[in-house]
């Protein structure tokens, strides 16, 4: 059974109706399939089997304590960007010794607390981050075990915004300067290099970039090992697509068929860090349509999911399907195909009540007539959802709710004013009067 499915018109989250959910939590309301979360750990899990992989689930797309500590639970390590990150992996039972650091600008404080921590290994991106590195870890009496990223220059053929694995992008270095600078960890006895780390963007969605840049990391793992490094982990990042829309994103055994076979010819372990394919189609976002409003030739679904729940649209142009939770009759679940005419609806622009033309989850989207009050289903919103949520507006952010069968429960509850105002209201002058 898919985790989000129709069923006599309503629509469930494995089997508890999203609507009752809605009524008793409020919305707008972030929701996820335990189910879901871990047949997709489980899918990278199985096909990378051969390799030993160490999967690291990448904690920026989804960072809820419950989610980590469900995915630690069975089998997930981490990949974390901040020493924030690294603490709620901690806070959530996921082992340190089973993280790896990634980020372009690491603070020493950071670095010391993720050697403390004994991280697997820092995936590195500059030159100065490696001097940075070898001080922190040499004023520590420790030797800090790291990656190097390398950018293979592929285009990972996605927004241009989420694409890093090129030469322009900040990320990572360049692959011809790699071997050079990889000469130069040998003089930094505070390092030692025992991976190289890869990440070539977001959202892939053909498996041709990953095999163009595996093969360009074998031959640098051959060279970085006649330089002496015991290279062991070989770091292919995360970045595999999911359907947004429909069937677009490959599966992950085909991204598997063309890896597997070339990292298996160095004998390193794999390292993945997948974030969007976990968590991405393993949640949604329900909110509740406030008023209609219809201005020209447009109709607008004004309704209290806003950018601040969910700013993808506004950030990167992303599209979220949009559906009713409760279809009316007549109508299908969630149409294979938003680009066909689909009769008895008519488009809309689905839209929040932030004060930014900016804010919109859809665009002339062919939606039933929808009401006041009427729930509408905004789906794969599981990654890069709710981490990036703010309280712009003054807006409490979102609850969210973990289900597993028939239970529901809160992982995350809904913000208060309090909690809003609270590192001000101290420092407010007496009121006059
Ligand atoms: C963002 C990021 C990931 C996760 O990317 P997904 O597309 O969500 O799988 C993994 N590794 C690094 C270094 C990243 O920056």
């Amino acid at each position: 059974m898919e985790p989000f499915h129709y069923q006599d018109h309503q629509l469930y989250c494995e089997s508890v109706p999203v609507a009752r959910l809605a009524e008793t939590y409020g919305t707008p309301l972030y929701i996820y399939s335990r189910a879901a979360l871990l047949e997709q750990l489980q899918a990278i899990q199985h096909a990378f089997a051969a390799l030993k992989p160490l999967v690291c689930f990448s904690v920026k797309a989804n960072s809820n304590l419950s989610l980590l500590q469900l995915l630690a639970e069975h089998g997930s390590a981490f990949d974390v960007v901040s020493s924030g990150e690294l603490h709620r992996v901690q806070t959530a039972g996921g082992d340190p010794g089973k993280t790896v650091f990634a980020g372009v600008g690491k603070t020493d404080a950071e670095i010391k607390a993720a050697i403390e921590a004994g991280v697997l290994m820092f995936n590195v991106e500059s030159e100065a981050e490696l001097e940075a590195i070898n001080q922190v870890a040499l004023s520590m009496g420790r030797v800090a075990p790291i990656a190097l990223r390398v950018n293979p220059d592929v285009d990972p053929k996605t927004h241009r915004y989420i694409s890093t694995g090129k030469k322009q992008s900040k990320f990572g270095m360049d692959i011809e300067r790699a071997e050079r600078v990889a000469r130069h960890v040998q003089a930094l006895p505070g390092l030692e290099m025992i991976g190289l780390h890869m990440h070539i963007g977001s959202q892939i969605t053909t498996v041709e970039p990953y095999a163009g840049a595996v093969a360009k990391g074998v031959d640098l793992i051959s060279r970085f090992r006649a330089q002496g490094h015991p290279i062991a982990w070989f770091n292919m990042g995360g970045g595999f697509g999911i359907a947004y829309r429909g069937p677009e994103a490959k599966a992950i055994s085909d991204f598997a068929k063309v890896i597997v076979p070339q990292v298996e010819s160095t004998g390193c372990r794999l390292v993945l860090e997948p974030g969007r394919v976990i968590a991405g189609n393993s949640g949604l976002l329900v909110s509740r349509v406030i008023f209609t409003k219809t201005s020209g030739e447009k109709t607008f679904l004004i309704q209290d999911a806003a950018m601040n729940d969910l700013i993808r649209p506004a950030l990167y142009e992303s599209f979220h399907k949009v559906w009713p939770v409760s279809v009316p009759a007549g109508l299908p679940a969630p149409p294979a195909d938003f680009e066909a005419e689909i009769p008895g609806t008519a488009p809309c622009d689905v839209v929040g009540p932030v004060c930014e033309s900016g804010d919109f989850l859809a665009k002339d989207r062919p939606l039933p007539p929808l009401h006041r009050g009427d729930l509408l289903a905004i789906f794969s919103a599981g990654a890069y959802g709710m981490v990036m949520a703010s309280n712009y507006n003054t807006r409490p952010r979102a609850a969210e709710i973990l289900v597993e069968g028939d239970q529901a429960r809160v992982v995350r509850r809904r913000e208060t004013l309090d909690d809003l105002l609270g590192p001000e209201q101290e420092f407010l002058k007496p009121h006059a009067g």
